[in-house]
């Protein structure tokens, strides 16, 4: 098996009482004023104002025809991934597809 699942990283999560409404730069906003409520409200509580909590934005390109990842569709600028990605970038750069098989 050439893909194996392996622990990297490891981040405490803490539940916001904010719904995901839609927009998500709208619902990450919304997340990080109700963060800064909870900071505001763990600053009353001296024990623990050690705690501090992130919003963090997760960012990902994807292939818009089939939804693969772009770090594992593209090969030194080139999308393996599905046949529109190619006609597109061949379109893009002028090249006939039986040109990219050279590649
Ligand atoms: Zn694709």
């Amino acid at each position: 098996m050439a893909f194996k699942e392996k622990l990297v990283d490891v981040r405490a999560v803490i539940d916001l009482p904010v719904s995901f409404y839609g927009d998500r730069e709208a619902w990450a906003k919304a997340l990080e004023d109700e963060a800064r409520d909870l900071r505001a409200f763990l600053r009353d509580h001296r024990s623990r104002d050690s705690y501090g909590i992130t919003i963090e934005r997760v960012h990902e390109s994807r292939c818009e025809y089939c939804g693969d990842l772009e770090e594992a569709a593209m090969v030194e600028g080139i999308p393996w991934c599905c046949g529109a990605a190619q006609e597109e970038y061949c379109k893009i750069n002028g090249m006939a597809m039986s040109e990219l098989e050279d590649k």
